[in-house]
């Protein structure tokens, strides 16, 4: 079977079609084309096989990916994707999101070697999109039914996944949210570009097709409390993301208010999914024909400027207080964001906001005390950048948990994120854990999937021999 592999001296790196800028910044479609099944295994056959692996170590999930590279490469393709499900509660999400860069293809050998990496992710997304078309994918039917009953509140990746892997140990599994769509960040915060939203809606429907009950449109600190849910569930999750937004509060005259980042992108999702959005049609959260400045150097306001220019703004620009290398944001999509046409003002801070414009102050990098290096301002001239829409991409942090616990002993972190025993993400209040975004603050949809196995197989254990299913 060899002969099948180790290709990547022969065959170059070549990941699937990626549309040209200039097409894709008409429309919100993904941005690039599936693989088709030669070029899939052509690029699978690319992996060399390593020992140790590295890109299955720098995979949050421990993914075996040389197993199922090696499985497609040979046209073995339900097998691949059986092996690629095994570990990943979404496969087709982190092949389309993770940023690859910094994780398993970043790692690659072959990319270490200068021969460009392995096409991991597409893969993974190839071998999922494939299992759907196929009908491969198992539905959720519990081959046993339990009398436990599982709370989990938030229906992002983290609580979406939990309620999957309970719901298939039998567990009865209500899951709680107060946005009226299943999804969390995949629905209302990453664009359709980066995710198709008939991915997560095709989760949530599966779900509910498998037994699990959602409450949507219930809120947390407004319709219950932590320990309301803990009297009337043998289990409770929290998994309501981080959504307090950073703010600067600028100084500056009245009449160009920001926009934060999450409120821009939610409109631009719901237009995307056809709601009536107030915000959007009375042009506030509408970059059409505007000159934008996205101040933020994440993968927030890389979807922000991308989104600002598929809008049909005047003119997007990026304004981030560090250079290109120190910047948080995915390189890739630094990249994407360029070919649209997106201006980059690297070492540059937003001073104050003027009618019409921000004024921007320079920024130097002390490289002294190592790391990233501290972020001081510039001897150079305040600058003017004409703007009629300034919007904020700063991170977020968890809203208070603390106050929503009703009694339930709930402690946070100085970061404020629900402090959790590290093994089992169980929370101070004994039945209570936690996962996601809301116990590492913002991150990514990987470790919030890897959070939910961690979470979903404590509670399997504790109540293994507790007492016999129903
Ligand atoms: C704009 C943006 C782009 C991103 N892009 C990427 C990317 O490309 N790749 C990547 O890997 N990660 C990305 N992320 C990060 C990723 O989306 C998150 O790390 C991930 O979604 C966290 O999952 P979660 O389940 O913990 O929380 P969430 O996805 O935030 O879901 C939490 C859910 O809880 C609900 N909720 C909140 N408060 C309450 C309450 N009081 N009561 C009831 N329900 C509540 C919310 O409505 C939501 O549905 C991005 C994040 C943002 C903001
Ligand atoms: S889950 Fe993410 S990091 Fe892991 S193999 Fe897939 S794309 Fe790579």
């Amino acid at each position: 079977m060899a002969s099948r592999l180790l290709k990547f001296f022969k065959i170059a790196h070549e990941p699937p079609h990626v549309r040209d800028a200039g097409e894709r910044i008409c429309d919100f479609d993904e941005i690039s084309d599936e693989f088709i099944r030669e070029k899939a295994a052509e690029q699978a056959s690319r992996c060399s096989q390593c020992g140790i692996p590295f890109c299955q170590s720098h995979c949050p999930l421990g993914n075996h990916i040389p197993d199922w590279l090696q499985l497609a490469a040979e046209g073995r393709v339900r097998e691949a994707y059986e092996v690629s499900a095994a570990t990943n509660p979404m496969p087709e999400v982190c092949g389309r999101v993770c940023p690859q860069d910094r994780l398993c293809e970043g790692n690659c050998v072959v990319e270490k070697a200068g021969f460009g990496t392995v096409t991991i992710g597409a893969v993974e997304r190839w071998l999922t999109d494939t299992a759907v078309k196929e009908g491969w994918i198992a539905p959720i039917a519990p081959e046993i039914e339990r009398g436990e009953s599982v709370a989990i509140v938030g229906a992002g990746p983290a609580g979406m996944a939990a309620a999957e892997r309970l719901r298939r140990a039998g567990f009865q599994v209500t899951v709680l949210d107060r946005y009226d769509r299943a999804g969390g960040l995949m629905i209302y915060g990453i664009p359709n570009f980066k995710l198709d939203k008939s991915i997560p809606a095709r989760r949530h429907e599966a779900l509910r097709e498998g037994g699990v009950r959602f409450a949507l449109g219930w809120e947390l600190g407004r319709d219950g409390t932590i320990a309301d849910l803990r009297r009337s569930h043998d289990a409770v999750i929290l998994a309501f993301g981080a959504y307090a937004a950073r703010r600067l509060d600028l100084p500056g005259e009245a009449g160009m208010e920001p926009v934060a980042a999450l409120d821009f992108l939610t409109a631009s999702n719901r237009k995307g999914l056809g709601d009536a959005v107030p915000g959007f049609e009375a042009g506030e959260l509408n970059a059409h024909a505007k000159k934008v400045v996205v101040v933020g150097g994440g993968d927030t306001a890389m979807d922000c400027v991308r989104t600002a220019v598929r809008q049909g703004a005047a003119s997007v620009t990026c304004l981030y207080r560090r250079g290109r290398d120190t910047m948080p944001g995915s390189a890739r999509e630094v990249k994407h964001a360029e070919a649209e046409g997106v201006t980059f003002q690297w070492l540059s801070a937003p001073a104050r906001i003027g009618e019409g414009h921000i004024e921007v102050q320079p920024m130097k990098l002390d490289m002294s005390a190592g790391g990233r290096g501290t972020v001081l301002p510039d001897e150079g001239p305040v600058w003017r950048l004409e703007a009629d829409m300034v919007i904020e991409a700063l991170g977020f942090s968890p809203e208070d948990a603390a106050a929503m616990a009703g009694g339930a002993r709930i402690e946070l972190t100085r970061r404020g994120t629900v402090k959790a025993d590290p093994k089992t993400f169980e929370t101070g209040e004994p039945g209570v854990y936690a996962a996601g975004d809301l116990v590492r603050g913002p991150s990514l949809v990987v470790w919030a999937l890897k959070d939910a196995i961690t979470v979903s197989d404590a509670i399997v254990r504790r109540f293994a021999n507790a007492r016999e299913p129903a």
